[in-house]
C-alpha cells in the first residue's frame, strides 16, 4: 500500500470513465450535491461507484463525506442517525434510504482472545484511510460530485478491468478480522464473474474456519445473498470449493461428496433455479428447498427404509432434512416452514390434474402451490425430465385462477346473490397439508390461526435497501366451504 500512498490517488477524469449522472439516483444526486454545497467532500462510495463502472444498475447508492453525522443531520431534515457507536445517517426519501456515512478509518489492530476478529470500527478518517478499511479493491473507488472523476487509492480500477475480486490489504488479516469477508468474496466472484486472486484465495483456505465466530444472523443474510442475481449455482459451488461449506453446512457439504462432489445433482438443481422464471422473486422458503431437495430425498430413502409396511412420515422427512440448516444459520421459523412444505408437497405432483376435481382445485389453492410448483419444474429441469406434467399443473392453475376470478367479477355485479363470496375470504388459504394426527406443536400454531399463514419470500433475509426482492405470488381465492373447513382443522 505504500507505493500508492507515495504516488497519489488515481484519478479518472469524466471524459475516461463511463458513469454518467443519468444512471446516478435522483435522491442519492440531491444527498451528493447538498453536502457538496454546504463545502463538505462528497462522494458515490462503494457497489455503486463499481456497478456502474461495470455498467450494471446498482442496487443502492451510499454517500461518503467529510461531514460528521450531527453536521449532516443538521443539513437534511429527512434525517436519521443509526448505530450507537460508529453513528451512520439515513437520509430517507420515502420508502428509500440513502446511507450517508463520515469517512473513517481502519481500526486499530488489536489481537484479543479471539484472535484479531474486530467487532467495530468507529474513528472517523481521511478519504484515502476510509478506502483502505474497505473489503476489495473493486469496493473501495469513489465518485467525486465536484468533479465527476473516479478517485482509486487501492487500485480497484486495474482490478476493475482485469476481473479480480482482491482483498484491501494482506487477506490473512482481513479475513480473520471481519471473516463475513470470505462469503462477501464468493457472493461478488459469483455474481460477477470475477476471479477471486490467489492471495485472498490461499486465505480462504487457510482461515475459512473463522466464519464461524461470526454472527448468526449476519451469516443467514450472507448465505440468503448467494441466491441474488441468478448466480447461486456458481456461488455456492465456489463456497463448496473453497471449503466454507464445510464449515457452514457440514451436513450438506457431507452430502455432495457421497452424492459426486462436483457431479452432484444440487448443482444442477441450482442451475435450473437460476434460470427459472420464478429465480428472482423467489421466496427464501424455496431458495432453501431447492438447496435441500437432494439431502431430502436422502432421508426420503431413509425413512421408507424405516417405514417397512407402515405409512411413511412425510413431514418428518422433511423437518429432518431441514434440521441442520435450521439449527446452524438460525433461520427464520416461516423461511423453513415454507420449505418443508414445498418438499413435502412434492408427491402432489405425481398426479395429473383432471378437469371438475375438488381435490385438485383444493390444491391449487393452497398458499406455497406456485412455489411448490416451481420447486417440482426446477427438479424436473435439472433432472432433464419432460415437463409436461408441470404444465398441465400450471394450465390447471390458469384455469382456476380465470374461473375463480369470474366468479368474484359476477358477485360483484350481483352482490344480493346468496352466493356473494365474502371479499375477507378472497386471499383466505387452507393449510390443508398439516397432518391428520400429532400435529407437531409448530404445526398446531399454524393450523390454529385464522387465515393464511404470513407469505415467508425472499425480502425476510433482504438488505435493508429499502426494496423488496420478492413479490408475493398469487394465490387462488378459497369456496366457501373450504374456509370453514380449514378453520375446523
Ligand atoms: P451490493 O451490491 O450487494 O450492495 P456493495 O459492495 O454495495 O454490494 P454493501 O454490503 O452494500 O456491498 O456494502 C457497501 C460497501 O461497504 C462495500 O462496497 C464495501 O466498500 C464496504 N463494506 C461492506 N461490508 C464490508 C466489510 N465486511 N468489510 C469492509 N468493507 C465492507
Ligand atoms: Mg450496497
Amino acid at each position: 500500500m505504500f507505493f500508492l500512498r507515495k504516488r497519489g490517488p488515481i484519478i479518472r477524469k469524466r471524459s475516461e470513465h463511463c458513469i454518467s449522472r443519468a444512471n446516478i439516483d435522483e435522491d442519492a444526486l440531491k444527498v451528493l450535491y447538498r453536502l457538496s454545497t454546504e463545502g463538505h467532500i462528497s462522494y458515490l462510495v462503494g457497489g455503486s461507484v463499481r456497478d456502474l463502472l461495470l455498467g450494471r444498475q446498482p442496487k443502492d447508492f451510499d454517500v461518503g463525506t467529510d461531514a460528521r453525522p450531527n453536521e449532516i443531520r443538521k443539513i437534511f431534515r429527512n434525517c436519521f442517525l443509526i448505530g450507537r457507536r460508529f453513528r451512520l445517517a439515513h437520509i430517507i426519501f420515502g420508502k428509500k434510504v440513502i446511507e450517508t456515512s463520515t469517512f473513517r478509518c481502519q481500526p486499530q489492530e488489536s489481537e484479543t482472545t479471539n484472535g484479531l476478529y474486530q467487532a467495530e470500527d468507529n474513528t472517523f478518517g481521511t478519504p484515502e484511510e476510509d478506502s483502505q478499511r474497505r473489503d476489495f479493491t473493486v469496493n473501495g473507488l469513489f465518485y467525486d460530485i465536484k468533479t465527476f472523476s473516479v478517485i482509486d487509492y487501492v487500485g480497484g480500477l486495474k482490478d476493475l478491468d482485469k476481473k479480480t475480486l482482491r482483498c484491501i490489504g494482506d487477506p490473512n488479516i482481513r479475513f480473520q478480522e471481519d471473516p463475513v469477508r470470505m462469503m462477501r468474496a464468493v457472493k461478488f466472484a459469483a455474481r460477477l464473474d470475477f476471479t477471486i486472486d490467489r492471495a485472498s484465495r490461499k486465505a480462504i483456505l487457510k482461515h475459512h474456519s473463522e466464519i464461524l465466530k461470526a454472527s448468526a444472523p449476519r451469516v443467514c443474510e450472507e448465505v440468503y445473498r448467494l441466491f441474488t442475481y441468478n448466480k447461486s449455482s456458481e456461488a455456492f459451488h465456489l463456497l463448496w470449493e473453497l471449503t466454507l461449506l464445510k464449515d457452514l453446512l457440514p451436513e450438506l457439504d457431507k452430502h455432495i461428496h457421497t452424492a459426486g462432489g462436483k457431479h452432484a445433482l444440487l448443482w444442477k438443481i441450482l442451475q435450473s433455479l437460476d434460470s427459472d422464471p420464478s429465480s428472482e422473486c423467489a421466496s427464501n422458503g424455496l431458495r432453501t428447498a431447492c438447496l435441500y431437495y437432494t439431502v431430502f430425498l436422502e432421508q426420503l430413502k431413509h425413512e421408507g427404509a424405516h417405514a417397512g409396511h407402515n405409512k411413511m412420515n412425510l413431514p418428518h422427512a422433511s423437518r429432518n432434512a431441514l434440521s441442520s440448516i435450521a439449527e446452524r444459520l438460525k433461520i427464520p421459523k416461516m423461511t423453513f416452514f415454507t420449505a418443508a412444505t414445498i418438499l413435502d408437497l412434492q408427491r402432489r405432483f405425481d398426479e395429473l390434474p383432471t378437469k371438475g376435481s375438488r381435490r385438485f382445485a383444493h390444491f391449487v389453492r393452497h398458499p406455497d402451490f406456485l412455489e411448490a410448483l416451481a420447486l417440482y419444474r426446477i427438479v424436473q429441469t435439472a433432472q432433464g425430465h419432460d415437463l409436461s406434467k408441470a404444465l398441465a399443473w400450471e394450465a390447471f392453475f390458469n384455469e382456476e385462477w380465470d374461473a375463480a376470478h369470474r366468479h368474484i367479477d359476477e358477485e360483484k355485479i350481483n352482490p344480493e346473490s346468496p352466493e356473494a363470496v365474502d371479499p375477507e375470504a378472497v386471499f383466505t388459504v387452507v393449510a390443508e397439508d398439516a397432518p391428520a394426527k400429532k400435529p407437531s406443536s409448530n404445526t398446531r400454531r399454524r393450523s390454529k390461526r385464522r387465515g393464511p399463514p404470513r407469505k415467508e419470500h425472499a425480502s425476510d433475509h433482504a438488505p435493508h435497501t429499502g426494496h423488496s426482492e420478492a413479490p408475493h405470488s398469487p394465490s387462488l381465492p378459497v369456496h366457501e366451504h373450504e374456509t370453514k373447513r380449514s378453520h375446523h382443522e
